[in-house]
């Protein structure tokens, strides 16, 4: 049985659903205590119950990723009840307003930019302080394919994704020397609740033929990716951005 996370704690935020579920469900199956936090607690809860049938250990906490205070008590709290922070995944995203940038409505643009940006620089504001005090731990800040190449209709999505992947740089390079490991990962189409909830069958069709794979992504896909990068075997990578795209940024 595989106990690569015994005796860590990990915070996952939008933990409720799709990518973010599965790594939480992952890093507990290998010993992790799993903070699931999520913007509603009873679904974060619901993961957090299933784990435990499982014979894993997780903590539902509600927190939105755009609030700064908010990301501050999720740190205290995973501190307080476990007594150390040594991963986080800083994975809560939303999609937003599908429209050319000379049409992009204000308010979506901002709450994109909140949510996705500014969201994984409030994560990583407290889960640094709290990873040096013990002496370090890995991140993973979750981007996708739009961190690296365009899309039409999305560029608040677009330019959130890319700032995901600059920011990760720049903190894996000032705390690389202190023990924390800081990666990004970049998901293709992935069939989750971000996409079905969305998108016709129509269109998530023809999102699946654009990956020469033939297929969208697994968020277990993604997760053992996350994964990896979050585990010891992964201990001399760091400041990088790594593909989960079935050749997709490749053609
Ligand atoms: P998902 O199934 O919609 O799950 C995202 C979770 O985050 C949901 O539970 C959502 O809650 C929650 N959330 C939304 N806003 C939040 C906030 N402000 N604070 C805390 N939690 C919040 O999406 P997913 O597909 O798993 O996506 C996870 C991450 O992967 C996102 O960063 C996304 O951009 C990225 N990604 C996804 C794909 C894809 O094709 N699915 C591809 C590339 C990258 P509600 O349901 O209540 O909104």
């Amino acid at each position: 049985m595989n106990r690569q996370f015994d005796g860590k704690t990990a915070i996952v935020t939008g933990a409720a659903s799709g990518i973010g579920a599965a790594i939480a469900r992952e890093l507990a199956s290998a010993g992790a205590t799993v903070i699931v936090s999520d913007l509603d607690l009873d679904k974060a809860q619901a993961v957090c119950d299933e784990i435990a049938t499982q014979g894993g250990k997780a903590l539902a906490f509600a927190a939105d990723v755009s609030d700064a205070d908010a990301s501050r008590a999720l740190v205290d709290f995973a501190v307080k009840e476990t007594g150390a922070l040594h991963l986080a995944v800083n994975n809560a995203g939303i999609g937003g307003p599908s429209e050319k940038a000379g049409d992009y409505p204000l308010e979506g643009w901002r709450k994109v930019i909140d949510v996705n940006l500014n969201g994984v620089f409030y994560g990583m504001r407290y889960q640094i302080p709290a990873m040096l005090e013990k002496g370090g731990g890995a991140i993973v800040n979750m981007a996708s394919i739009l961190g690296s190449v365009g899309f039409m209709n999305a560029s608040a999505y677009v330019a959130a994704k890319h700032g995901v992947v600059g920011l990760t740089k720049a903190a894996a390079m000032e705390y690389a020397a202190q023990g924390i490991r800081i990666n990004s990962v970049g998901p293709a189409f992935i069939n989750t609740p971000l996409l079905s909830a969305n998108l016709d069958e129509e269109t998530i069709g023809q999102l699946a033929g654009m990956h020469p794979i033939g297929r969208l992504g697994t968020a277990e896909e993604v997760s053992a990716l996350t994964c990896f990068l979050l585990s010891d075997r992964a201990s001399f990578i760091t400041g990088s951005y790594h593909l989960v795209d079935g050749a997709y940024t490749a053609q």
